[in-house]
């Protein structure tokens, strides 16, 4: 079931063979709590989580990791650990792990199962849009909810030659931004496409 997710997502247009690796070598089911969801944990859809959220489509977690072109040992700071499945995919590309959630509850449960499942991340439970000041400046920071703009406090976390990939709109619907900081501290912006998840939400933090 995994090979033909795989075949899907190289279907859609995910070239990165370290990426389509990734995904097939993880087992989402592994991340999805609802056993009515279970069965279908191989297609290319998103499911709720609790807590009014979702794990993210297959397609979106490749397409935003092929956007952060990792290499292994970067230090990469995640925003929206929710289930960990893109956790996940990330630590398998052999980066530095930091990840951050709102959501006590699932931040609880995603420690956990990490854990289990022997990955070793860096987990913190807060507000992203804070960042992780004390842990930066990183290598690769990956927003995985909807931001209704982009943190200034993130983007200053990036090294120079560092990537930020964030979802950004308020409306149902996020254009998919690459920034990129240059030499002369300025920003490369580039939009590829529109997305659709759930609100990155500020200080609220439970
Ligand atoms: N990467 C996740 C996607 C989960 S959906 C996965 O693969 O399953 C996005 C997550 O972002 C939700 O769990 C939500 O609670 C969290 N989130 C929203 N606003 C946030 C904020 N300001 N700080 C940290 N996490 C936030």
């Amino acid at each position: 079931m995994r090979k033909r997710l795989v075949d899907v997502l190289r279907n859609k247009g995910i070239k990165d063979q370290r990426v389509l690796d990734a995904i097939s070598r993880i087992a989402r089911h592994q991340f999805i709590d609802d056993s009515a969801f279970m069965e279908l944990a191989y297609q290319d859809i998103a499911f709720p989580i609790g807590c009014g959220q979702t794990i993210s489509q297959p397609y979106t977690v490749a397409f935003q990791t092929e956007l952060l072109e990792l290499r292994p040992r970067m230090k990469v700071l995640e925003i929206g650990t929710g289930s960990g499945y893109q956790t996940a995919v990330l630590c398998s590309l052999e980066c530095k792990v930091f990840s951050i959630e709102r959501h006590k509850p699932l931040y609880l449960r995603t420690k956990e199962r990490l854990s289990q499942m022997g990955y070793r991340p860096t987990l913190s439970h807060g507000d992203g849009f804070k960042g992780l000041p004390k842990e930066g400046p990183f290598d690769r920071v990956l927003v995985t909810c909807g931001a209704p703009w982009v943190p200034e406090d993130l983007l200053g976390q990036l090294k120079v030659g560092g990537v930020l990939v964030i979802p950004v709109g308020e409306g149902d619907e996020q254009r998919m931004l690459r920034m990129e900081r240059t030499e002369a501290g300025t920003f490369r912006t580039d939009d590829r496409g529109a997305f659709r998840f759930v609100p990155m939400l500020q200080d609220k933090v439970g």
